[in-house]
Order: structure tokens, then sequence, then C-alpha cells
């Protein structure tokens, strides 16, 4: 099978699982694991920012991050199919009192600041901070260039940011930018390990010591905590030590599909506008239903996901070779045109 529905679908490599059985390890409730310690430290230093919270997934660093900047009641605005109003089946309302706003498409400076409420006194929510996700998934792994000049609104105006960067490395691979010039503009970031950097498990949330400590203890309330946490900390350090870089072949294998699928169903994806590893292809073009499609490429060993009624989703990762992308894009291409 060449199992291309997400890029969480990688299990650790030889080398990796070598790292994660030599690992110096600890009780990190007590704060004394050595691994997780240093990944942390490794992480916040690699974002630009003080302190760093290993987390189990994603969405414990987004809870934890958007806490820390929102009170109960108050509001976060974010793209309306962002992983954290979406993906993350309510948490940020269901645990923190969180309430949102969306803006659709892109992050754009005019939408977004149009929906910025200002405090006017105990009678409308107002805004506390904005998140934005970058890359962004459901946008087709879409590297968000309106980033820095609302950033820039933002600091002015004194909202936090916050960055769901569980595929940061993708957008500073693809843009050759450091990801500390993403991440330091944010208060609270999280990153993804577990994505196409490969670890099994795990993500980390940065901010300023402050807001990680307050992390800490949320983490621990949520029942969250971990003892020898240094054994996947292990897998997370050996992946940003070793898998960054490669992620531009992800990229490149992304855009291979995308041209082939484009040549099969004109109309159903814009190559140009793949920008990292995820390639959404509208099937409208074609007639053909998304179930349709799932099925006919399972049945040729080739798994892919949908998203919405009529796209599907085709994510590349380390454990896809050029050669499996090439395979896999044309078993699809010859589906979308029989
Ligand atoms: C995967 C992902 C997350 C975190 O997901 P978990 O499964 O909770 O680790 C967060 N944000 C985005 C954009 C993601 O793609």
């Amino acid at each position: 099978m060449i199992d291309l529905r997400s890029d969480t679908v990688t299990r650790p490599s030889a080398g990796m699982l070598a790292a994660m059985t030599s690992a110096p390890l600890g009780d990190d409730v007590y704060g004394e694991d050595p691994t997780a310690n240093q990944l942390e430290e490794t992480v916040a230093g690699l974002l630009g920012h003080e302190a760093g919270l290993f987390t189990v997934t994603g969405s414990l660093a987004n809870l934890l991050g958007v806490q820390a900047l929102v009170p109960r009641g108050g509001e976060l605005l974010c793209e309306a199919s962002a992983h954290v109003v979406r993906a993350e089946l309510g948490a940020h309302a269901a645990v923190s009192g969180v309430t949102t706003r969306t803006w659709i498409g892109p992050t754009d400076l005019t939408q977004v600041s149009a929906l910025i409420a200002p405090d006017l006194g105990p009678y409308f929510v107002t805004t506390s901070a904005v998140s934005v996700e970058n890359t962004h998934n459901f946008g087709g792994g879409a590297i968000q260039h309106g980033y820095d000049a609302l950033a820039d609104e933002l600091e002015s105006r004194g909202i936090p940011l916050h960055l769901d960067g569980a595929r940061l490395w993708n957008a500073a691979v693809a843009t050759g930018r450091t990801p500390a010039s993403y991440a330091a503009r944010a208060a609270a970031a999280s990153v993804c390990l577990s994505k196409g950097l490969g670890a099994p498990v795990g993500s980390v949330l940065v901010g300023s010591a402050e807001l990680i400590r307050e992390a800490r203890i949320w983490r621990k309330r949520l029942g969250a905590g971990w003892r020898q946490a240094g054994v996947l900390a292990a897998a997370g350090l050996y992946a940003v030590e070793h898998n960054i870089d490669r992620l531009a072949e992800d990229h490149a294998n992304a855009r291979v599909i995308a041209e082939v699928l484009a040549d099969a169903a004109p109309g159903s994806v814009k190559p140009d506008q793949v920008d990292t590893n995820i390639v959404i292809a509208d099937l409208a073009v074609t007639g053909k239903t998304v179930a349709e499609v799932v099925a006919a490429a399972r049945a040729e060993g080739v798994l892919i996901g949908g998203v919405g009624a009529t796209q599907l989703r085709v994510v590349t990762h380390l454990d896809a070779s050029a050669a499996d992308c090439r395979t896999a894009a044309s078993t699809l291409a010859h589906i979308l045109t029989h």
C-alpha cells in the first residue's frame, strides 16, 4: 500500500528508534527528563522563543497555547477551516470557554482587521487573540503570505498572535525562511513532530517562560503530564536534527502528483498553487465522487483521503518515495480518466 492519506502515517526509522532506545530518561513531571528538557530547549531555540513544552498532540499544544492568550468568554479569530476550529472537536470552547469568529480563505489583513473587536466595555465580546495556521492544512498546505502583515498589525494593536505551526517546517523549507522568522512573531506557537518530520508522537508549544510555566500546569491538570517522556522526545529530537531539510523532497513529490492530476483532470488542481506537501484536487470537473475515487484507489494499492464534498487530499511524506508518488499519481490519473 502507498499511504498518502496524511503525513502522520510515517513509522520511526531505524536511526530514530536507536535514538529512542538510547535516550537518557527521568521523570518529566518532576522536570527531570533530560531528553524531554533538551527537546523543549532545542525547539524553543529554533522558533525564537524562551521556553517550550512537549505535548502528546498538536491539538493539546494548541489548546494550551490559545488558553494562555484568551480568557474564558473571550474571542479567538481564525480561518473557517482552521484545525483549531474544525479538527479539535470544539476543545477550545468545551475546555477553555473560548468563543470564535472566522474569516474564509488565505490570511488577509483587510479581512482579519475587519473582524477584530476592540474592547468596548461590558457589552460585546472582545478579540483576545488571532490564530493563523501556517501552512494551512485544509487550504492545501498553503503558505500564508499575509502572515507578516497581520503580525505587524496585531503587534501595533497589542493583540497576541497564536501560530498553529503544525507544518511550519514545510513553510520554512519552501520559502527558505527560518522557522523563527515566523514563530517569533507569535506569543504562542505550536509545531508538530509527528507530521512531515516523521516522529511517532508529539508536538511542542513555545512561548515566554511565564506562558510555558502556566501551560505546564494545565497540561498536568488535563491529565497529560508524562513520566519518562524522553523515550518519545528522543524521536522528536532526531526528527528536528535529520528530517527538516528533506521536506523539500516531499514538496517536489507533491508537485509531480499535482501535475499528473492536472493533466488527467484539467481544472481539478493548479500545480503552481501546491506550495508544500499537500495536494487538494477538486473532482467537480470529473463527474466522479470522492467515495468512488478513494475506493478505486484503495483497490489499486493507493490510500488517499477526502476533504469536503468534492475534494481529494493527497499528502506526501518521508515514507513515500519519489517512485511511490509517481506510481500513486499514475494510478489516480488512470482512475480519473476511465
Ligand atoms: C495535525 C495538525 C494539528 C495537530 O493534530 P494532532 O493530531 O492533535 O497532533 C494541528 N494543527 C494542524 C494544522 C494540523 O494539521
